[in-house]
C-alpha cells in the first residue's frame, strides 16, 4: 500500500470526542501515523507480526498497522472514552484489534499481554508531565524488541541516556505534528511541532 493510500485512510477516522489535557490525548496526525507504519512495514516489522500500540487512543496507529497486514494487534489505553472511539474505528477498518484498558505504568497489566513483535506508539510528549514518556518506553522495551515512537524532536540524547545498556536509538524520519487548538489553555489556533519517529531497538 502506498503512503498516500494509508494516510488517506487513516484520516477518515474518528477522533478524540472530548480530549483530556492531563494525559496529552492529542489524535496523531494521518500524515505521521502513515509515515511511522510505512517506515516500520517497509522494514518488515508489521506485515505478520504481533503489534502492540501504547496509548493508542482512538487506534489510528493500530487500526494502520492491521490495514498493512499485521498478525494480532493489541492496543493499551488508560481512557475507556478513547477507547470507545477506538472501537468503532476498528470496525471501520473491519479489523481485528483487541483493545485493552489500563495504565502502562501496571507492570502487571503489561506483563499479561504476551510479547510482541514491534511496539508502535505516540507517548505523551510530556508537556504536562515531564517524565510522562518513561514508563511507555520501559514497557515498550518489555514487550518487544522494536519500538516505533514519535517524539518531540531533539528527544535522542535523552532516550539514549535513559536506554543505555538496554536500547539502540535509530533515527528514522522527521515530521511536523500539527497541533490543532484543542484545549482552552491553547493561545494560538495551530502550533507546528517538530518531531521525529524513532526506531528503538532492543539490545
Ligand atoms: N495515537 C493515539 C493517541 C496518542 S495521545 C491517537 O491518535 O488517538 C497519547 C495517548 O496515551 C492518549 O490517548 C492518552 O489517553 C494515553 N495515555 C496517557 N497516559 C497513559 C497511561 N499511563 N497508560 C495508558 N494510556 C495512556
Amino acid at each position: 500500500m502506498k503512503l498516500r493510500t494509508l494516510e488517506i485512510a487513516l484520516e477518515g477516522l474518528e477522533g478524540f470526542g472530548r480530549p483530556d489535557p492531563r494525559i496529552e490525548q492529542y489524535s496523531t496526525p494521518a500524515i505521521l501515523a502513515a509515515r511511522l507504519l510505512h517506515h516500520a512495514h517497509l522494514l518488515g516489522d508489521i506485515e505478520g507480526k504481533a503489534v502492540c500500540d501504547l496509548g493508542c487512543g482512538t487506534g489510528v496507529l493500530a487500526c494502520g498497522a492491521a490495514l498493512l497486514g499485521s498478525g494480532r494487534v493489541v492496543g493499551v489505553e488508560l481512557d475507556p472514552g478513547a477507547l470507545a472511539v477506538a472501537r468503532r474505528n476498528a470496525a471501520r477498518f473491519e479489523a481485528a484489534i483487541d483493545l485493552v484498558q489500563g495504565d502502562v505504568r501496571d507492570r502487571s497489566l503489561i506483563d499479561g499481554l504476551g510479547t510482541f513483535d514491534t511496539v508502535i506508539m505516540n507517548p505523551p510528549f510530556g508537556a504536562q508531565d515531564p517524565h510522562a514518556d518513561r514508563p511507555f518506553v520501559d514497557a515498550a522495551l518489555a514487550l518487544a524488541p522494536v519500538v516505533y515512537g514519535i517524539f518531540n524532536s531533539g528527544s535522542i540524547p535523552f532516550l539514549e541516556a535513559y536506554t543505555a545498556g538496554r536500547a539502540e536509538i535509530e533515527f528514522a524520519v522527521g515530521g511536523i505534528f500539527p497541533l490543532k487548538r484543542t484545549f482552552a489553555f491553547h493561545r494560538h489556533d495551530v502550533v507546528e511541532i517538530e518531531v521525529e519517529i524513532l526506531r528503538i531497538r532492543r539490545r
